[in-house]
């Protein structure tokens, strides 16, 4: 008999976990590697939504315009940093070129099919992590200053009406009788019914992993600084020692470059800064609350409400502006008069592609190596049909019962 062939996923974020559990599920032998416990990059503080109705790409006709105001105010929730602006210029200027009706048309049908899904595969993933009670199915309300906020924003709804998700107009009596604690200045909304929300992005990484390694997965903590072709298998070298296997995943979330530039697969992928703040307490509202005027994200988690948003240009490496989680806070206070003082903020890093779309497939020229980068605002939605995408092209190369 032969020993059962080695998968190496690089990468224990919600993309990496997501992966590594599904083909444990499906009898692969798999090590999970990452620097820090798993959960701790971006996946740690997203705001939890499962929106697989987010068709409409980021980059959107008018986002030229808007430039000068995001190198000015540090407090847009579109921010470039300006001494990170010269090296960012070549994916801003690609992000740009996105920003086109037919790109934008395509990007829309390929995010469609990535995230069609998405709240099933979330479903049967929290089942099988035995955390059922995570996944909060009650839809997500879009808010607006006004009608005539909401009519600006008609060619995006009609676009989501085109793939099919439902999608009913509420006016600020019906906004009430789903949320009452929403304040005065949000008059007109979008109610999303067949949306969710995860209620702990980093309790659900870690029950997944948990139920990773109940099926015989192994984790290893270790920094990743080469992946090396060893004749047709690949070695992960770590400041610990090399581990051999037979196929390796990259899923390092905006660190990926750093193992995958080497390898000749050349992503254009830049961090978008998040940030993040909570207010501890019970939650005073039901669902995922969307600021469409702020671009925040306010979420019931199980310590309370968590309002996540903002994108901010700068890099891997500064520090973080907290200016812009101040921002968030005021935000949410605003929209939900009852909150109190925020009790903690963080910063992460999101990993985007120009386009919106993840690169989730073979690394070309490199047998048996995957990558899954790129997931951008959409990691959480799309974690489960990337690991079954992935999982789907192990399964082709190497079929169930070869080993
Ligand atoms: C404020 C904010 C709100 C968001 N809200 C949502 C939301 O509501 N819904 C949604 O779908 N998405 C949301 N997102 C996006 C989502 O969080 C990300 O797309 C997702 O977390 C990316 O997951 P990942 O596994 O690719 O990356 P990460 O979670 O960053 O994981 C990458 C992992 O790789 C490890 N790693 C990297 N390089 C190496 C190496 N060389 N060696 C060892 N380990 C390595 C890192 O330590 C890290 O643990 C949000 C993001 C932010 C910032």
């Amino acid at each position: 008999m032969t020993a059962a062939r080695i998968i190496g996923v690089v990468g224990a974020g919600i993309v990496g976990a997501a992966l590594a559990h599904e083909l444990g599920k499906r009898g692969r032998r798999v090590v999970l590697v990452d620097r820090d416990e798993p959960g701790q990059g971006c996946s740690f503080g997203n705001s939890g939504a499962i929106s697989p109705g987010s068709v409409v790409p980021l980059a959107a006709p008018g986002v030229l315009a808007s430039v000068p105001r995001m190198l000015a105010d540090p407090t847009s929730p579109l921010r470039v940093r300006l001494p990170y602006l010269p090296r960012a210029l070549p994916w801003l200027a690609r992000f740009a070129a996105a920003a086109n009706p037919a790109t934008m048309a395509r990007t829309a049908a390929t995010l469609f099919r990535l995230h069609a899904d998405a709240v099933a595969l979330h479903r049967a993933l929290a089942d099988d992590a035995q955390v059922p009670e995570l996944i909060l199915e009650r839809g997500h309300l879009h808010l607006y200053r006004d009608h005539r906020a909401l009519a600006a924003d008609a060619w995006a709804w009609k676009v989501r009406a085109q793939y099919g998700f439902v999608a009913e107009e509420l006016d600020r009596e019906r906004i009430l009788a789903l949320e009452p604690a929403v304040g005065s200045g949000y008059t007109a909304a979008m109610y999303l019914p067949d949306h969710a929300t995860v209620r702990n992005p980093l309790r659900y990484v870690q029950a997944i992993v948990a139920n990773f390694v109940r099926r015989g997965g192994e984790v290893r903590r270790a920094t990743v600084t080469r992946v090396v072709a060893t004749g047709s298998a690949w070695s992960l070298v770590t400041g610990v020692g090399s581990i051999a296997c037979d196929a390796v995943v990259v899923a390092g979330g905006a660190w990926s470059r750093r193992l995958l530039d080497p390898l000749g697969l050349r992503l254009p992928l830049e961090t978008q800064r998040g940030y993040h703040v909570e207010f501890t307490g019970d939650a005073p509202i039901a669902r995922t609350v969307v600021l469409t005027d702020r671009k925040a994200f306010l979420a019931p988690m199980e310590s309370g409400v968590r309002v996540g948003g903002t994108v901010e240009i700068g890099g891997l490496e500064a520090a973080p502006d907290w200016r812009r989680a101040a921002v968030l806070a005021a935000a949410a206070k605003e929209a939900l008069p009852s909150l109190g003082e925020p009790a903690r903020r963080w910063m992460g890093h999101r990993p985007c592609m120009p386009d919106s779309v993840p690169f989730v497939g073979p690394v070309p020229g490199c047998p048996n190596l995957y990558a899954a980068v790129g997931h951008g605002h959409l990691g959480l939605t799309d974690a489960p049909g990337t690991a079954h995408t992935i999982a789907a092209l192990v399964d082709r190369a190497w079929p169930t019962g070869a080993g």
